[in-house]
């Protein structure tokens, strides 16, 4: 719980820019209080108000002058990242206190998307499972951090292959690596059928190719 904190308060010294001129000790004051606050910003929708912070984000780390997006698309994307990191954080609690967890990684993550790759792929899951042909394949990687820490790792060719994993019952907490959209799809579901969720974004989209941070993977397992 306490690393989830941490990200909202980075984020937070990002957009206000100055310390506090004081000291505070909040280390005595109920967990609840500061679920309280995710729930409140989410739940008020206060994510999607900060208009002017965002686009401060936006400029202080010159998102489209490096991604090349247009304004709309920086935003909605920084507003995303900032929508994930709140429904970590309220989730965490629940997710912590389960046992039974996967981890599901993206297939086009993979060093390589044609007959090079060597995982194999079980249609009746369905999922591909890594052979660990490449050490510099961010998948092996993942694969072997999810299982060092206990988790049952799946590489899902999409995410409709979420619904079909999970209602078999075998899980109650989920580590999801996905692009924005496929991480909305799987929270739906996982609400659907009362299973703590965590998920890590995409830091490049796309068919193949795409990346995600292995650092943030290993602090949200
Ligand atoms: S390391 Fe695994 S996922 Fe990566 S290319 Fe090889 S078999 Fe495929």
């Amino acid at each position: 719980m306490r690393k989830s904190y941490k990200i909202v308060n980075c984020f937070w010294c990002v957009v206000i820019g100055v310390p506090y001129p004081f000291n505070f000790d909040l280390t005595r004051v109920s967990k609840a209080f500061f679920r309280e606050i995710m729930r409140v910003t989410y739940d008020y929708n206060m994510h999607r108000r900060m208009g002017e912070a965002v686009r401060h984000l936006i400029e202080k780390f010159r998102i489209r002058e490096i991604t090349g997006l247009d304004l709309t698309e920086a935003i909605q994307l920084v507003e995303d990242l900032i929508e994930i990191h709140i429904k970590n954080a309220m989730n965490r609690e629940r997710f912590e206190s389960a046992s039974r967890k996967a981890l599901f990684l993206p297939h086009c993550s993979r060093k390589y998307m044609d007959n090079r790759c060597k995982a194999r792929f079980d249609p009746e899951i369905p999922s591909y499972f890594c052979s660990h042909c490449s050490g510099d394949c961010l998948i092996h990687q993942a694969t072997l951090l999810g299982e060092k820490r206990g988790y049952d790792v799946y590489i899902l060719p999409g995410g409709s292959c979420i619904k079909k994993i999970l209602s078999k019952g075998k899980y109650d907490a989920v580590v999801g690596v996905a692009c924005g959209m496929e991480i909305n799809m799987a929270e739906k579901i996982l609400n659907q059928l009362g299973i703590a969720g965590q998920a890590v974004p995409l830091i490049r989209n796309g068919c193949a190719n795409t990346r995600f941070s292995i650092e943030s993977l290993r602090e949200i397992l």
